[in-house]
């Protein structure tokens, strides 16, 4: 048998936070990794004195004081507030969609005026019940102009599937606002942690109890170390540790192209969204912007982002959460239930579209249930 308490299966968040809590309850962890560092998605890596968002744009926020509170033992956090641009064919808009992207697109001055160009848009729809696909949802929330024009081309490209087959939830992410406020959350709580993320989740696991292993894939060795570990938490994908035996779950993968260009500022803002069908990527983010003032004076690095098929060995950046696939999910869980040295979690473990906040939430839920 091993000499330590817990296998973690994956150095991300939802690893990372589990990992910390065993071992200030004197647990001994094995952490094992299958890419070479620590961190999963939320890594961030200096160049230039710029801390670059690895695997995409990551801008934490939470309504949830604990939450807020836990990470800040990690981190400082900055005051950033992310307040993305929409380039749509060479013209720029404001996001999330509220008075500014109104006033921007038809000239209007009031929430009064904006309400009635939406809803004479909406009326188009006629709409009986609920919104029964995300192209409905959007009509309905901001009327046609703005779905044509920010959202259809984008949603496309993103998910790689028509709007009108795709879950409405995946709009309603998006705030809708009658003021001039340009900030992209609702949450209380918002900030980068000055430095990078990567510092976070090396903190969390800087416990003598912790060891840990990067380049290791736990299905290399499944067997022994299910046979050799009281508890395995695992982070992976549910449907590979189960040997797709029920079929395969769908994600969605994306591509970084990642540039340093000698210039100063480049978009003069840390998110430009690409909202037509033609241009292939969705989004460019240029990281010094993260961190205002930070990183070299005369240089920028901006990446690109391209949604792409998922197939076995990619990255599964994004479970596709519609109804077939919650579905097989469930039967997974029903599965996982069986497995009782096994616990699953994380967005791939338990399939599901979260945030980090949401992330260290599930954690610790875990955690307390198990540890205390
Ligand atoms: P992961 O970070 O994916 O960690 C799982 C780890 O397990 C990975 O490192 C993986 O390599 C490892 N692993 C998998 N299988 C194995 C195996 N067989 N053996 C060993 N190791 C394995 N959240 C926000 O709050 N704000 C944002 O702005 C935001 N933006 C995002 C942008 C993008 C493009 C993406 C993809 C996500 C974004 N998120 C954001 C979500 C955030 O990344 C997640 O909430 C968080 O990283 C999930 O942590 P996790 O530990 O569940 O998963
Ligand atoms: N979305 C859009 N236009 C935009 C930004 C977002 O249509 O300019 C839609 C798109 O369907 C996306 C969803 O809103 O999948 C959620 O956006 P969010 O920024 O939360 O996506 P993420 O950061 O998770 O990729």
């Amino acid at each position: 048998m091993s000499k330590y308490d817990y296998l973690v299966v994956g150095a991300g968040l939802f690893g990372a936070v589990f990992a910390h809590e065993a071992a200030l309850h004197q647990k001994r962890v094995k952490v094992i990794e299958k890419r070479d560092h620590v961190a999963g998605n939320i890594y961030t890596k200096e160049i230039a004195g710029i801390q670059v968002h690895q695997y995409g744009a990551h801008i934490f926020h939470t309504s949830d004081k604990q939450i807020w509170d836990y990470v800040q033992q990690f981190a400082t956090f900055n005051r950033y507030t992310n307040s993305p641009m929409a380039n749509y064919q060479g013209k720029m808009y404001n996001l999330p969609f509220n008075m500014n992207t109104f006033s921007e697109l038809w000239g209007v001055r009031t929430p009064a005026e904006a309400q009635r160009k939406i809803e004479s848009q909406r009326a188009s729809l006629n709409l009986v019940g609920t919104p029964r696909n995300l192209e409905e949802q959007a009509i309905s929330l901001v009327g046609t102009d703005i779905y044509e024009k920010l959202i259809k081309g984008y949603t496309e490209k993103q998910w790689g599937q028509r709007a009108k087959d795709l879950p409405a939830f995946i709009i309603r992410r998006l705030p809708v606002r009658y003021t001039f406020d340009n900030n992209y959350f609702n949450d209380t709580y918002q900030g980068i942690p000055i430095g990078g993320y990567t510092q976070i989740v090396e903190k969390m696991l800087a416990n003598d109890l912790i060891d840990v292993e990067t380049g290791v894939d736990f299905f290399d060795h499944k067997t022994e170390y299910l046979r050799e570990y009281p508890k395995v938490i695992f982070s992976g994908m549910i449907d590979q540790y189960f040997d797709y035996q029920l079929g395969e779950l769908a994600y969605r993968s994306l591509r970084f192209e990642t540039e340093e260009l000698p210039v100063a500022n480049y978009q003069g803002n840390a998110v430009v969204n690409y909202t037509d069908a033609a241009t292939p990527f969705t989004r460019i983010i240029e990281h010094k912007h993260f961190e205002f003032g930070k990183g070299a004076a005369d240089r920028t690095i901006i990446t690109r982002e391209y949604p792409q098929a998922w197939q076995r060995g990619d990255e599964p950046y994004y479970p596709v959460n519609n109804v077939e696939n919650n579905a097989l999910y469930k039967a997974y869980a029903a599965l996982a239930k069986h497995e009782q040295n096994v616990i699953f979690g994380g967005r791939l473990g338990q399939y599901r579209y979260f945030d980090m906040h949401q992330v260290i939430h599930a954690a610790l839920v875990v955690a307390r249930r198990e540890l205390d």
